[in-house]
């Protein structure tokens, strides 16, 4: 039997409690699956500068390294707002994400038939909705040199950053967002700002050559952001799976997160460069640490439990127990169980074990269901 080794990060505030209840769901798939998966713990964000001296500690990077994929809570808290900059819980987030070479981030916006409600856009619009944005992560303007602020001689002060890409860095994640849409629906919107800014003109360049010589089966558009903005918010189901710039993409995935109303329902991926037959990889809900509901046993664990799905699909391979666990989490949503956060009228209001506990309900009725 195959066994993979998943690092947890547990992290600040609610990320010990998310995923502590996801652990529990990669345990059930150990003892129910093809692939055995051990797990171990290490520190990063805030918990890890009070224990360490820093939000990053070697030996959690020498841990993510090794491991065959990591899965990570939330970092940040207002106990570690004082601290300098360099050792900010957020560090540790930062840092691992380069240090590994996380250079694509996935952000799937998908919307539940059983929260269409919880949108603020109509239900026709999103009922149904399953988007996945890919962000460049490593690259563009919040890298790019020259940067800072400085007083000119008149007097007057200048802030600057600069968009920069190389070619490599487009064709990479080129790469990724054409491979999504192979598996998805054969369909992929590369967003830029080629009327205006030459970088993103090469960008568009590079995304249509890769196009041409390695996808032509694939159905490639590009749009501009200001219209791609526009288009999200007013037809999204026309999108399957889009590619953009690391400061677009930090945008628009989160003007998509909400049309799904709920950030405490998005999973996220950070995959870098294929090296020695395994691609570093970190999944993570994409919400905080919540410290006003830290501690309280309530946050909805469902962000992290879809985070761990995206692990099977993109680090193991292992589609069909994505779908068997993304049906469990669609299945509860349909029984009319909620987490506070997307709670509603009629549903009965359960917290973070009890969420787990049902998630794992339907992955044993769907287990017995095939086995039958
Ligand atoms: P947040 O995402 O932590 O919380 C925003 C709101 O959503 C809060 O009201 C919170 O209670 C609620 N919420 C978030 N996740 C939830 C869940 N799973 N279940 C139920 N409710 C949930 O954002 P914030 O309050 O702006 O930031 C809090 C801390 O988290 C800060 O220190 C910030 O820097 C950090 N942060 C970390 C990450 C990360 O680790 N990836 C991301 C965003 C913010």
């Amino acid at each position: 039997m195959t066994t993979k080794h998943i690092l947890l990060l547990p992290g600040d505030g609610i990320g010990t409690e998310v995923v502590a209840a996801t652990s529990r769901i990669i345990d059930w798939f150990s003892a129910n699956g093809a692939v055995t998966f051990t797990t171990s713990e290490a520190l990063i964000g805030g918990t890890a500068y009070d224990q360490t001296g820093s939000p990053l500690p070697a030996q959690t990077l020498t841990a993510a390294h090794a491991a065959d994929a990591v899965l990570m809570g939330a970092v940040g808290g207002p106990q570690w707002e004082s601290l300098d900059y360099s050792v900010r819980p957020e560090r540790g987030l930062l840092g691992i994400r380069k240090e590994m070479g996380l250079f694509a981030n996935l952000r799937p916006a998908i919307c539940f038939d059983a929260l269409a409600d919880a949108s603020s856009l109509k239900r026709e619009l999103v009922s149904g909705l399953d988007i996945m944005i890919v962000r460049e992560l490593t690259g563009g303007i919040y890298f790019g040199e020259p940067r800072g602020v400085k007083t000119e001689s008149d007097g007057h002060r200048v802030g600057f950053n600069t968009e920069v890409y190389h070619d490599y860095e487009v064709q990479r994640i080129a790469h990724v967002a054409f491979d999504l849409a192979k598996k998805r629906g054969g369909k992929l919107c590369s967003v830029d700002k080629a009327n205006v800014l030459e970088a993103t003109e090469m960008w568009r360049q590079e995304v249509q050559k890769i196009g041409d010589e390695h996808y032509p089966e694939i159905a490639l558009s590009h749009l501009y952001v200001d219209n791609a903005a526009m288009q999200l918010v007013r037809a999204p189901k026309q999108f399957d799976v889009m590619v953009t710039t690391n400061l677009f993409g930090d945008i628009l995935s989160d003007c998509a997160a909400m049309l799904t109303g709920s950030l405490g329902m998005l999973p996220s991926a950070s995959l870098g460069a294929e090296k020695n037959g395994k691609i570093p990889a970190v999944y993570e809900p994409v919400h905080g640490s919540a410290p006003d509901i830290a501690g309280r046993g309530i946050a909805n664990p469902l962000a992290t439990i879809q985070s761990f799905a995206m692990m099977l699909r993109y680090s193991f391979n292992l589609q069909a127990q994505a779908d068997m666990l993304e049906k469990a989490v669609s299945d509860v949503l349909s029984s009319g169980i909620r987490t506070g956060d997307i709670m509603s009228a009629g549903c009965k209001q359960v917290g973070t074990d009890e969420m787990a506990d049902a998630v794992l309900e339907q992955l044993e009725v769907a287990s017995k269901k095939a086995a039958a």
